[in-house]
């Protein structure tokens, strides 16, 4: 039986072991999810500790996901964002991958959303920098706005052809955008949302990252202009596809973890 497993503080309440264990009883693999919480300042120790025991993969969360880089040799993508939530053990030294990043460009794909033109990026932490990174490697010209002004221009000075902004920024700046995405903490837990509804429009298509709860007040408002809306759940399920397919070297069965996690939100 291979196991993966999932390191994080908290992770009791994670959707991964569910929506993962849902893909191997599909195919008819031998395999178990599990979640671990190392002690805070021990996720190098817990990579290797990882290795040790012989798990196939490991997905890391908050807080590790800087931490664990210095325990993977990171592909060029999780370097440049400096974070690292997918381990791979199949080869010689464990190579840390980044599938927030992906996550979010195959949820808007999977909604026949065109990743050509322009994007607006509200937020500048952790999800803010994953998505980011993905949509400009996908060719996309990416404006961030920050509440904390600073960390959006220290992000764009990261990202390639990327521009940092302050929320009041955001009217202008999606007036002539194609993407929005919520990388923000706003909207979670909370009838609230980060963009100004009359900034949003039908030729928009929204990626909300929040998904707890699943409609968020900024899909609502999106949704009444025409714009395609893209839930938080949906960059949840693609992290966690391309972190099984990484492993298994399987077509995941999308349908199926897409059920299972959504059956527990
Ligand atoms: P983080 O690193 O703590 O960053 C939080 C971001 O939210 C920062 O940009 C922060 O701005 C901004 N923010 C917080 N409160 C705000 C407020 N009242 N007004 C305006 N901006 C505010 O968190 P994270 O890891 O990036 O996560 C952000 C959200 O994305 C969370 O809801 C998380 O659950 C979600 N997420 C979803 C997925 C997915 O797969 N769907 C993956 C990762 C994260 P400042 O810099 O000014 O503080």
């Amino acid at each position: 039986m291979d196991v993966y497993g999932l390191i994080g503080n908290p992770v009791e309440h994670s959707l991964s072991p569910p929506m993962h264990e849902a893909a191997y009883d599909e195919l008819g693999i031998d395999a178990r999810y599990v979640t671990f919480e190392p002690a805070e300042g021990a996720a190098g120790e817990a990579v290797d500790a990882a290795a040790t025991l012989g798990l196939a993969g490991l997905n890391v969360t908050i807080p590790f996901k800087q931490a664990v880089l210095e325990a993977v040799e990171p592909d060029d993508l999780a370097a440049r964002i400096g974070a690292v939530n997918t381990i791979d053990f199949s080869g010689d030294r464990p190579t840390g991958h980044n599938t927030d990043a992906i996550g979010a460009v195959r949820a808007l794909e999977a909604h026949d959303v065109d990743l050509e033109r322009d994007a607006v990026v509200v937020g500048a932490g952790g999800a803010g920098r994953a998505v980011a990174f993905g949509l400009a490697t996908e060719g996309m010209d990416v404006a961030i706005a920050n509440r904390t002004v600073q960390k959006a221009h220290d992000l764009a000075a990261d990202v390639p052809g990327a521009s940092g902004h302050g929320l009041d920024a955001l009217p202008e700046l999606l007036s002539g955008a194609d993407v929005l995405v919520n990388a923000t903490s706003v909207g979670m837990d909370e009838d609230r949302s980060p963009v100004p509804t009359d900034a949003l429009h039908g030729n928009l298509a929204v990626l909300d990252a929040v998904y707890s709860p699943i409609q968020t007040r900024l899909l609502r408002e999106a949704a009444e202009t025409g714009a395609t809306t893209v839930d938080g759940a949906w960059m949840l399920l693609f992290q966690g596809v391309e972190a099984f397919e990484r492993w298994t070297g399987r077509d995941a069965p999308v349908d199926v973890m897409n059920r299972a996690l959504r059956g527990r939100l």
